[in-house]
């Protein structure tokens, strides 16, 4: 068996387990490939580093630069979020699941609440059809 990293013409990277390098070459030759993400049919070998010292630790500060660009986009979205929530609703702390109920069944004037709910009091509110999100923790309180 021979793995290999593939990506679809939309950049996705997936592996591929093939009998041989040949095998791969007629299943691609008769794109007998797809995508497991989108399906799409143009997959192509995803550039490997060879596996001697130097190229593995560039191929290692390649990754590294991606996974902080993404850490950075999480986060802004993430601030973004919060900044959102923090001025356009108001907090109810513990008080969260009663004050969404009122807000459901009408018994209060409808707003945008925040607080905080136990994992199990937030399941009964999506099983009465209450429609809550969860806010995602701000990276800055972890520092
Ligand atoms: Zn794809």
């Amino acid at each position: 068996m021979i793995a290999y990293n593939l990506s679809c013409a939309r950049g996705h990277e997936f592996e591929g387990w093939f009998q041989s390098g040949a095998a791969y070459d007629t299943q691609e030759a008769q794109h007998a490939l797809a995508c497991p993400i989108c399906g799409d049919g143009q997959i192509q070998k995803a550039i490997m580093a060879p596996s001697v010292k130097g190229s593995v630790t560039k191929a290692k500060g390649r990754s590294e630069v991606a996974t902080s660009d993404a850490h950075d986009k999480r986060q802004r979205f993430v601030s973004g979020m919060r900044k959102f929530i923090e001025e356009n609703a108001d907090y109810v702390g513990p008080r969260f699941p009663e004050e969404a109920r009122k807000i459901h069944y009408g018994e209060v004037e409808e707003r945008h609440i925040y607080g905080e709910s136990t994992i199990a009091e937030a399941k009964e509110l999506i099983e009465e059809g209450i429609d809550i999100a969860p806010v995602p923790s701000d990276p800055d309180d972890l520092n």
